[in-house]
C-alpha cells in the first residue's frame, strides 16, 4: 500500500513538492497567490520555474509545454524543450518565470468563431495557478487558460474559471448574511463519472467510420445486445482488467483521485469515477483521463471509444457531473445539517438551485448539447432533452410542507419553521432511486446527468456556476435590505420554491406521459442541438453572462458559431465516410456475392431443372432490390453533401446538416444495416456488431 501512497502525486508539482523545494517565502507567497488567484510576480515566477525545471528533469521531463484547452474537442499543447545554448557548443536546461507564466502560441488554427483577426493570431496562455504542473510523457505540463490578444477567451477554461468567481462572490454575501464570518471562499466541487467503450484494436482499424468519426455509421444488431443485463457490474475480463490497473497507476501518478471502475450496462462498456474536486481541477483531471485512457487503451491492443453513441441499438456513453458547493473551510452548502441554522441555509441554496434550473433550463440544456449526444437525450437510456430536477419524495414532501405552512408528514411529525427546527433526517440512500432525471439532487449534491461522455465538463459547469451565482446574487440583494434577516429568508424559501416547483419531477422521465406532463407544466423541450443553440445567444442569456463577466456579447457570438459549425462539420466528416465507405467497399461486395448467386443459378439451371433454386432467386431478388435503393439513397446523400457548398447563415446551414445530411446518413444506413444480413460474411468487409462488441475477450 506505501506503494500507491508513494506512487500517488509522484508526478505532479503539487503542494508537498512546493513545500520541501521552494525557499520558505516564495513558498508562502504561492500558498496565497493560489488561493487568492493572483497574478504571480515576476520574482516568484522565476523561482519557481527554476524548482519546477529541476524536480521536472529529475524526473527525466526534457520539454515543457502550456497545456490548454482550445474550443476543439481535445487538449493543446505545443512542446519546448528546456535545452539553452551555453556558448561552449553545450547546452543548459532552462525554464524562465516568463516561460512559465505566460506562453504565445500561434494558435490562429483554432476555431476563434472571429475572434481572433489573421493579423493578430497570436493567442497566449497564461497559467492557471490553482491547477498543478504535471508530467507527461517526459513533458512538463502547465496547466492555463487561452485568450486572444484583446483578452478574449478562446479556451473552455476562461469562462470556468470566471464562473467561479461570480458564484464564490455572490454565496458570500449570503454566508456573511447568516453571520458565517470564518469562510473566506466558496468554490464548486465536481465528481465526474466517465463512461467509455473499449473493443480490440485490430477491429477498429478496420473500420474507418470509427476511425474517422468515433461511430459506427451502420451494423445491423448483434444476436445478444445488452437485454439479458449480464454486463452491467460483471466480473471484468482479464483484458480489460489489466488496462483498468494501469489506467489507474497513471492517473494516480498524475494525481487525479479515480476512485471506482466497473462494466456498464452495455457489452463492451465501462465506467470510471474519480473522488470529486474544485471544479477546475476536476476539468481538468477529466481531460487528462480521457486522454490517458486512449493512450492506455493503445498500449493494450485496445481503442477507447468516447462517443456518445458508438453503437446504434445500444446504451451509449454519458458523463454525470455531480455537482456541489462548499466553502474553503470545507462545509458543503447542499447538505442538509444538524442544526436548525445550517438547514435554513441548506434549504436557501437549495431553491436556488431549483429556481436557476427552471429559469434557465435551456442554458442547461444548450451546455449538453453536440451532434454526438443527440443520439442520446430523449432516446430512453438517458434522460429526455427536458430538464427537470429529482428531489425525492420526502425532501419534496418537506418543501411542499413549508410551502403549505402544514405539518411535515413524515418522520419529524412536527411544524417545520425554517431557521428553528431541524429538517427530519431523511436518509441519503431513499434520495438516489431515480435514474432517470437528467437533474437528481443525490443527498448532499447534485447529479447533472445529461452530459455525453466526449464533453469537456467545463462547458456545462461554467453554465450551472453562473445561473446559480445569479440566483445567489438576486437573493442576496433582497435579503441584504431585510430587516428581519430570518423571516424574510424563510419567506423567501417558501416562496421561491411555490415559484419554481413546476420543475420538480421525482417520476419516470423516460415515459411518454412526462412529455406531455412537462409540456403542460411549460418545461422547454428542446429536442436537438440546432433546436437548443440559438437560445444561447437570446438576450436573456447575455445579460446572464455578461452581467457576471463570465463571457462577452462578442464571446458567447463567436462560440454561438464554433458550436453551430462543429456541429456542421461533425455530420459533414460523417457524410463523406458513410459514403466512401459504401462507394468503396459495400458495392463491390454486393456486386460480388450477387455474381456468385447468379453463376450458382445458372449452373443450377443449366443441370435442366433438377435442382430446387429458390433460396438463391430469393436471395438474388433481395439483394438486387436493396441494392438498387442503395444506389438511390447513397445519391440523395451525395447531391445533399453537394448542396451544402451554397451560402447560407450558420443557423440555416445547421438546420440544413439537420434535416438533410443527418437524414440522408441515417436512410443510407437502413439499407446498408439489412444488406450486412444478407451478403455472405466472407464478402462483407467490415467488422460487424457482434465482431466489435464481443472482441474483447
Ligand atoms: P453513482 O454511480 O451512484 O452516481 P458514484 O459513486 O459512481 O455514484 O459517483 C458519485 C460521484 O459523486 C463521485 O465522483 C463522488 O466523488 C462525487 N461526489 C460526492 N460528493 C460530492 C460533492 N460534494 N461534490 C461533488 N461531487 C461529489
Ligand atoms: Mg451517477
Amino acid at each position: 500500500m506505501k506503494d500507491i501512497q508513494d506512487l500517488f502525486g509522484s508526478c505532479v508539482f503539487n503542494d508537498a513538492v512546493m513545500q520541501t523545494r521552494l525557499p520558505k517565502d516564495i513558498y508562502k507567497a504561492m500558498k496565497k497567490i493560489i488561493s487568492e488567484g493572483s497574478q504571480l510576480s515576476p520574482e516568484v515566477a522565476n523561482v519557481v520555474a527554476n524548482a519546477m525545471k529541476d524536480w521536472a528533469v529529475e524526473k527525466g521531463a526534457t520539454h515543457f509545454t502550456h497545456w490548454f484547452q482550445p474550443m476543439t474537442s481535445i487538449t493543446a499543447e505545443k512542446h519546448d524543450s528546456f535545452i539553452s545554448p551555453s556558448g561552449n557548443g553545450k547546452v543548459i536546461m532552462e525554464f524562465s518565470g516568463k516561460e512559465l507564466v505566460r506562453g504565445e502560441p500561434d494558435a490562429s488554427s483554432f476555431p476563434s468563431g472571429g475572434l481572433r483577426a489573421t493579423f493578430e493570431a497570436r493567442g497566449y496562455t497564461v497559467w492557471d495557478v490553482t491547477s498543478y504542473a504535471f508530467i507527461k510523457d517526459g513533458t512538463l505540463c502547465i496547466p492555463t487558460a487561452f485568450c486572444s490578444y484583446g483578452g478574449e477567451a478562446l479556451d473552455k477554461k476562461t469562462p470556468l474559471l470566471r464562473s467561479m468567481e461570480a458564484l464564490d462572490k455572490q454565496a458570500m454575501r449570503i454566508l456573511r448574511l447568516f453571520g458565517n464570518t470564518t469562510a473566506q471562499r466558496v468554490i464548486t466541487t465536481v465528481g465526474p463519472e466517465q463512461e467509455y467503450f473499449l473493443i480490440d484494436k485490430e477491429m477498429y482499424l478496420k473500420r474507418p467510420d470509427l476511425i474517422y468519426t468515433g461511430r459506427t455509421l451502420f451494423g445491423s444488431r448483434p444476436p445478444k445486445g445488452q437485454e439479458l443485463e449480464d454486463h452491467y457490474f460483471g466480473s471484468l475480463k482479464p483484458r480489460v482488467s489489466a488496462f483498468m490497473k494501469e489506467l489507474d497507476e497513471e492517473l494516480w501518478k498524475l494525481g487525479v483521485y479515480a476512485k471506482t471502475k466497473h462494466n456498464e450496462v452495455a457489452p463492451a462498456q465501462h465506467e470510471l469515477a474519480p473522488i470529486f474536486s474544485t471544479t477546475n481541477i476536476a476539468t481538468d483531471h477529466n481531460q487528462i483521463t480521457m486522454e490517458i485512457m486512449k493512450s492506455i487503451a493503445d498500449k493494450h491492443g485496445l481503442a477507447c471509444l468516447l462517443h456518445e453513441k458508438p453503437f446504434a441499438g445500444i446504451n451509449g456513453s454519458g458523463k454525470h457531473n455531480n455537482w456541489s458547493i462548499s466553502t474553503d473551510t470545507g462545509i458543503n452548502l447542499l447538505e442538509p445539517g444538524e442544526t436548525p441554522y445550517e438547514n435554513a441555509q441548506f434549504l436557501l441554496f437549495l431553491v436556488a438551485v431549483i429556481k436557476a434550473v427552471d429559469r434557465y433550463q435551456d442554458l442547461l440544456r444548450i451546455s449538453a448539447a453536440s451532434a454526438g449526444n443527440d443520439h442520446r437525450l430523449g432516446a430512453n437510456e438517458a434522460p429526455p432533452a427536458i430538464i427537470s430536477i429529482f428531489l425525492g419524495d420526502e425532501l419534496t414532501a418537506i418543501l411542499e410542507a413549508l410551502e403549505a405552512g402544514t405539518e411535515y408528514k413524515g418522520k419529524g411529525k412536527h411544524q417545520m419553521e425554517i431557521g428553528v427546527t431541524t429538517l427530519p433526517s431523511f436518509p441519503k440512500d431513499s434520495t438516489d432511486r431515480n435514474r432517470t432525471s437528467p437533474f437528481a439532487f443525490t443527498g448532499n449534491k447534485f447529479e447533472f446527468r445529461m452530459l455525453g461522455s466526449a464533453f469537456s465538463i467545463a462547458g456545462p459547469n461554467f453554465v450551472l456556476n453562473t445561473v446559480v451565482a445569479e440566483i445567489l446574487r438576486e437573493f442576496a440583494d433582497e435579503l441584504e435590505k431585510s430587516k428581519n434577516f430570518k423571516k424574510d429568508m424563510a419567506k423567501l424559501v417558501k416562496d421561491t420554491f411555490h415559484e419554481h416547483k413546476r420543475i420538480v419531477f421525482n417520476g419516470n422521465n423516460y415515459s411518454n406521459e412526462w412529455v406531455t406532463e412537462a409540456n403542460n407544466r411549460g418545461l422547454s423541450n428542446l429536442k436537438n442541438t440546432v433546436e437548443a443553440l440559438p437560445t444561447f445567444i437570446s438576450k436573456k442569456s447575455v445579460e446572464l453572462f455578461t452581467h457576471h463577466r463570465v463571457l462577452t456579447k462578442q464571446e458567447i457570438h463567436s462560440r454561438y458559431d464554433i458550436l453551430m459549425e462543429g456541429y456542421c462539420k461533425v455530420i459533414h466528416i460523417e457524410a463523406l465516410t458513410i459514403v466512401d465507405m459504401v462507394k468503396g467497399e459495400i458495392i463491390s461486395a454486393c456486386i460480388d456475392y450477387q455474381s456468385e448467386l447468379a453463376n450458382l443459378l445458372n449452373q443450377k439451371r443449366a443441370a435442366g431443372g433438377h435442382y430446387d433454386i429458390s433460396l438463391e432467386s430469393h436471395l438474388l431478388d433481395r439483394i438486387s432490390k436493396l441494392s438498387a435503393a442503395l444506389l438511390k439513397k447513397l445519391n440523395v446523400l451525395e447531391s445533399a453533401i453537394l448542396e451544402t457548398k451554397e451560402e447560407r447563415a450558420v443557423l440555416a446551414q445547421a438546420t440544413f446538416y439537420r434535416d438533410k445530411v443527418f437524414t440522408a446518413i441515417s436512410e443510407l444506413r437502413l439499407v446498408v444495416d439489412e444488406l450486412e444480413t444478407l451478403v455472405a460474411r466472407k464478402h462483407w468487409p467490415f467488422p460487424t456488431y457482434a465482431e466489435l462488441l464481443y472482441s474483447v475477450i
